[in-house]
């Protein structure tokens, strides 16, 4: 069997961050990898755990050093996958990664052979209105600012290995362990 780097990409909203803590909780040959960013914790979260938050100067000067896998920048602030620890997570184990479809690519582009892109997508677009509007954390011009990037990410869909519809999560969980099982068990 062989290792693979798992990328879970999608709208905000589609249920993609739930799926992937409950893939990783259940399986001990998969790696989660933590991102960097230069966005603001929101609450509830910790440094090193939902993400590295670093200063733009500090994220610049570590794009420079070459020290990202890949990076992408997202309502203004920057966000990267560190590259050392998906190398050396990758000689043991499959590692996933929660990005976006920009990111993903960029990943399949660099490590085409071992990279499996799955968009996970809401039922329809009406229940992903819902959802996101219920979060009532914004406005509506940022609301229709997430509806433009979350029309561009589904968009990307056909660039992506696997669709996943997320109409119920123990459903699509499985969906996605059935597809990283196949992908580790190729012979290439
Ligand atoms: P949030 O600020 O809501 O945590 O994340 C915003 C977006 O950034 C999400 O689509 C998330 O998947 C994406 N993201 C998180 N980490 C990374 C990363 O390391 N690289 C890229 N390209 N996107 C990321």
């Amino acid at each position: 069997m062989r290792n693979v780097l798992v990328v879970i990409s999608g709208p905000s909203g589609v249920g993609k961050g739930t799926l992937a803590r409950m893939l990783l909780a259940e399986d001990d040959g998969l790696a989660g990898s933590v991102s960097c960013t230069t966005r603001a914790p929101r609450p509830g979260e910790a440094n090193g755990r939902e993400y590295f938050f670093i200063s733009e100067h500090e994220f610049r000067d570590r794009i420079a050093a070459n020290d990202f896998l890949e990076y992408d920048e997202h309502f203004g602030n920057f966000y990267g996958t560190p590259r050392s620890f998906v190398e050396r997570q990758l000689k043991r184990k499959s590692v996933l990664l929660e990005i976006d479809v920009v990111g993903g690519l960029n990943a399949k582009r660099l490590m085409p052979a071992c990279t499996v892109l799955i968009m996970v997508t809401p039922p329809s677009m009406q229940e992903l209105e819902r959802r996101l509007a219920g979060r009532g954390s914004e406005g509506e011009e940022a609301l229709h600012e997430r509806m433009r990037r979350v029309r561009y990410e589904l968009d990307q869909a056909p660039l992506y290995d696997y669709v996943v519809v997320n109409d119920d999560l123990q459903r699509a969980k499985r969906e996605i362990q059935d597809i990283i099982r196949k992908e580790k068990e190729k012979k290439i």
